[in-house]
């Protein structure tokens, strides 16, 4: 799997995938469960992807929270920045009982094209109603509000390149500690990224040398 993953960055998902795949398998008969309760109980799957999956391939009356509908609704709806619990049952109240799946992407739509961490206020189609834009655009109440991401850091350099480099080459093969600290450059301490992959699960050590983990559903 991690193979397969190769380039996509977050490895973590990947093997929260397979683990998901075999529970599915494991538990539900091979199908993925529609009730968002029994989706959140999968390995890895938050509160976003459990409402997206529930509305989108079930149609099940869920609201999805990610960091577009974070600044939509921090911005048009509250005109305020928004505790996790308090934006979630804004979103569930606006989608009442709109078509779930025509809802969320409408505003998930919305929060990337037009309001945009820059929103494009003059072509929005909600600018008329939107409470931010009618109060004079005051503090943007969605720089910290619920769901809504910080950017990143950079890439180069970071813990995250480190990571996927070590990856990368323990696919090729097992391979000792003194070698993948040549692999991550002497910016980074290799024991410190081997840490936090083997706590991921991704790694593991195997008669003295780092190897790619081989989990239960690996
Ligand atoms: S008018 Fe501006 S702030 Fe309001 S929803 Fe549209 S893009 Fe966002």
């Amino acid at each position: 799997v991690l193979r397969a993953w190769r380039g996509l960055g977050y490895p973590r998902r990947a093997r929260r995938l397979h683990e998901t795949a075999a529970q599915i398998v494991e538990h539900h008969g091979g199908r993925v469960p529609s009730d968002p309760l029994a989706l959140r109980a999968l390995p890895g799957v938050g509160p976003y992807t459990a409402a997206a999956v529930a509305s989108f391939a079930f149609g099940r009356r869920v609201a999805v929270l990610d960091t577009n509908v974070g600044r939509v609704l921090a911005r048009a709806a509250a005109n305020r920045r928004l505790a996790p619990a308090e934006a979630r049952e804004l979103a569930q109240a606006l989608l009442g009982r709109s078509d779930p799946r025509i809802f969320n992407q409408a505003v998930i739509d919305l929060g990337a094209q037009f309001c945009r961490a820059r929103p494009l206020c003059g072509a929005c189609p909600v600018a008329r109603a939107c409470r931010w834009r009618l109060a004079g655009a005051p503090e943007d109440p969605a720089a910290r509000s619920a769901a809504v991401s910080r950017p990143q850091g950079a890439f180069a350099g970071s813990l995250r390149e480190a990571r996927g480099r070590v990856l990368a080459t323990l696919e090729d093969g097992p391979s000792a500690r003194a070698r993948l600290q040549g692999v991550v450059g002497p910016g980074h301490d290799v024991t410190r990224v081997l840490d936090t992959l083997a706590a991921d699960g991704l790694v593991e050590t195997r008669r003295g040398v780092w190897a790619l983990a081989r989990g239960r559903s690996q």
